[in-house]
This record gives C-alpha cells, sequence and structure tokens, in this order.
C-alpha cells in the first residue's frame, strides 16, 4: 500500500511517500514559498540503496498547485515513481492541534474537519494551513483515504494535574486553557523504540526532541505522563526563536511599563528570543562557532540551553518516581554530543553518564551512549515524524484501533 505524508505549512509543503507495510520511503521532498517569489520544489528519489534528488523552480501560486506538482512529479514518465496517482490509497496529514477532542490518529470526515476548524483559535498560525493541505489533497486525491495525526494526541494520557492551570475552573471548562503538548509524533515515535529497547514494561522514560523548536516528555508505560510546552508551542525549553518558560509579570511590564502592544511582545517571545534573542543566530550551529571564537553572549545560551533540560530531566524523573532512560532526538539532540555533553554532566544523582567516545562519534544510527555501569540509559535515536504519521496511517485504514 502507498501513503503519503503530508505536512502543510503557511508556505510550505513537505511530502514523503512510503510503501507499507515494509514502511520503504520511496521519496520525500518539499514545495517551498509557495505564493511568494522564487518558489521552489525539491524531490528526492530513493533507489537502490541511493538517492536521485532534484529541483524544480517555478511560480507555484497556491497550495492546490504544489500538490498537484507533487502529483504530476509521482506519475511522471521519466521521473515518476507511481503508474496512477489511484496507487496512492491513502494521505496522512500532520495536524498540529487537535484540542482535547482527539486523542487518536483519525479518519478525516467533515465532522472532523469542523473540529479541526473550530481548534484554529488555539493554533492560529497551525491548523489554518493543516486543513487547507486536507481540502487540496481531498480535490486531487479524491478516491484515498485522508487521515488526521495529530501533533497533540500522544500527549492526551496526561494526568489532569499536569495539564491543568492554576487559574479559575471556568478560564478551562469555558475556554479549553489547559496544557497540551506538541511534538507528539516525535515523542511516540523514539519513545516506542526506547521501550522496545529496555523491554520492560513500566519503563519510564524522558524524551528529549531539540530542533528549531523543542520540547521534553515524561513517558511512562508507553504512555505520555507530562511534556514541557503547553497551551501553545512556546513554554518549556530554549529555541530557536522562541523564549520557552518565562515569568508571566515579564509580559506585563513590557505592556504596562514599557509601552509595548501586545502584537510586539508576542514577535518578541515568539520570534525574536531563544538562541536569536540571545546571540544574533538561532541555529545553534553558528552559537557553537561563536562559542569558539570567545563569544560569551553565545556561551552563557549554551549553558542556558543546558540548565532547562537538567531542570526538567529532574522535574520529569519526579514525577514518573525514577527514570530508565533518556532518548535525545531531532536536529540538535541527533547532531550534537557537545549539547549531550552539557546536559549529561553532574546528572550522576540521576544515574546518568555519558561515554565519551561513544557520544563524540558521528552516526545517524539508533544508538547507547551510556557507559555500561550507567544506571539509567542515554540513547540517541534519530526521530521520523513522517514515518510516525505514515505508521499510524496505515494501522488505522486497515482498520485497527489506535
Ligand atoms: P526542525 O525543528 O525545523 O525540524 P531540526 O530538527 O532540523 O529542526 O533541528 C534544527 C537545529 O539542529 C538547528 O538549530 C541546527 O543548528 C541544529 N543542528 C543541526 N546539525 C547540527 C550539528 N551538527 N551540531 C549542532 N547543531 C546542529
Amino acid at each position: 500500500m502507498k501513503i503519503l505524508v503530508l505536512n502543510s505549512g503557511s508556505s510550505s509543503l513537505k511530502y514523503q511517500l512510503f510503501d507499507m507495510p515494509n514502511e520503504s520511503p520511496i521519496c520525500s521532498g518539499l514545495v517551498d514559498r509557495i505564493g511568494l517569489d522564487q518558489s521552489t520544489l525539491k524531490h528526492k528519489i530513493f533507489k537502490d540503496g541511493g538517492e536521485e534528488v532534484f529541483q524544480i523552480s517555478q511560480p507555484i501560486k497556491d497550495h492546490e498547485e504544489g500538490l498537484q506538482l507533487i502529483t504530476d512529479l509521482l506519475v511522471d514518465g521519466e521521473k515518476g515513481v507511481l503508474t496512477s496517482m489511484e496507487e496512492v490509497e491513502a494521505i496522512g496529514h500532520r495536524v498540529v492541534h487537535g484540542g482535547d477532542q482527539f486523542a487518536s490518529t483519525t479518519i478525516i470526515t467533515d465532522e472532523v474537519k469542523q473540529k479541526i476548524e473550530s481548534l484554529i483559535e488555539l493554533a492560529p498560525l497551525h491548523n489554518p494551513p493543516n486543513l487547507l493541505g486536507i481540502k487540496v489533497a481531498e480535490r486531487i486525491f479524491p478516491k484515498a483515504k485522508q487521515v488526521a495525526v495529530f501533533d497533540t494526541a500522544f500527549h492526551q494520557s496526561m494526568p489532569e494535574k499536569a495539564y491543568r492551570y492554576a487559574i479559575p475552573n471556568e478560564f478551562y471548562t469555558e475556554m479549553g486553557i489547559r496544557a497540551y503538548g506538541f511534538h507528539g509524533s516525535s515523542h511516540q515515535y523514539v519513545s516506542k523504540i526506547a521501550f522496545e529497547l529496555l523491554n520492560k514494561p513500566d519503563a519510564k522514560i524522558i524524551t528529549i526532541h531539540l530542533g528549531n523548536g523543542s520540547s521534553m516528555a515524561a513517558v511512562k508505560g508507553g504512555k505520555s505522563m507530562d511534556n514541557t510546552m503547553g497551551l501553545g508551542p512556546m513554554g518549556g525549553l530554549v529555541m530557536g526563536t522562541r523564549c520557552g518558560d518565562i515569568d508571566p509579570s515579564i509580559i506585563f511590564y513590557l505592556l504596562n511599563q514599557k509601552g509595548f502592544s501586545p502584537k510586539e511582545v508576542n514577535e518578541l517571545l515568539n520570534k525574536k528570543s531563544g538562541l536569536l534573542g540571545m546571540t544574533g543566530s538561532s541555529d545553534m550551529r553558528d552559537v557553537k562557532n561563536a562559542i569558539e571564537k570567545g563569544n560569551k553572549n553565545a556561551t552563557l545560551a549554551y549553558e542556558i540551553y543546558a540548565y532547562r533540560i537538567q531542570k526538567y530531566i529532574g522535574a520529569f524523573t519526579a514525577v514518573m518516581n525514577g527514570l530508565d532512560a533518556i532518548v535525545f532526538t531531532a536536529g540538535i539532540g541527533e547532531n550534537d554530543p557537545d549539547m549531550r555533553a552539557a546536559v549529561c554532566k553532574n546528572m550522576d544523582y540521576f544515574g546518568i553518564q555519558v561515554d565519551n567516545t561513544a557520544n563524540q562519534k558521528h552516526s545517524s544510527e539508533i544508538r547507547e551512549i551510556n557507559p555500561s555501569s550507567s544506571k539509567t540509559k542515554v540513547f540517541v535515536i534519530p526521530t521520523n515524524e513522517e514515518l510516525e504519521i505514515g505508521q499510524q496511517t496505515y494501522r488505522i485504514v486497515k482498520g485497527e484501533k489506535i
């Protein structure tokens, strides 16, 4: 069965085609700068253990045109990977916010679309392009099953004491203000692998997703018990451009004493803070280059970044009353041994230790980087959100309850 996974952003369409059930990726790509100048499509075909990559630059006015371009490529006489687009039996859509209405992956119906629409209030930047991707895919692939996989769904198992805020109850009951948690497909994917490696039914795992956006989850017995994000994706860890945890009084100080507008504060904390705000670049590789050149702000930002992760390891170990493994994943988690070492430094109270040679070795494999004597395992597990979405889409289309 061929399954197409779509991640539709405001001006981009990321896609990957899988052959199921063997989970082999057939091709993947990104349509970027939709509706802007210099739109591009980057397409990668996986063949005979290698990759063939090519790029098209042409005006792409909207998502419909973008998806049509992808479809034309999939069935192209020369470069195509399918004989007809009807081979695509299902499309798995990434949907960022499922509120508390979706605790699992679901086949898309009119009612599901209405609910996703009603959640736009909670995710004004993400749910509209996700919904648009669904509507466009329905038109271009009318025979395929459309499936929604929510970033928030994995965290719906959090207990109420973890997801409620200490504000008057009606703000929860009437407005849905609570912690939801994000990066669910990634936390689910890597924790499942760690869970299998540990082979222990009630394994206590902390997953640490460090990309442009970053979050951690406390996963006990395969279920998310807590996470570092809240109502939206701004809380918790230091990120590329988002501030992570701050005292709410900072917001009111800026609004009331310093003359900022709500829009400016939002922009500041979402787009101009985090690594960017502290160092001038949101990219961890730039931050590390700056550290090497002796930049003190970059050194401090790196320390704050690691310190915040350590704090949450402590908090999550406490709420799970134990810890069997921590898992590093995503761009920084997978590729920056120095950050992994900084996070694991002086954490022996938690049984966390890192073997320097294993940690420094460059690899894209799943690996264990703790010394054999370490009480807590330290894993590096490359995430694959697209595959998680593809797997869940396959299972639900086959009629499995997930
Ligand atoms: P996204 O959230 O957009 O999917 P990624 O998971 O690709 O992001 O992570 C992007 C982050 O990973 C960037 O900050 C980038 O600098 C960082 N990164 C990638 N490779 C390395 C590396 N070798 N060392 C340090 N950071 C890295």
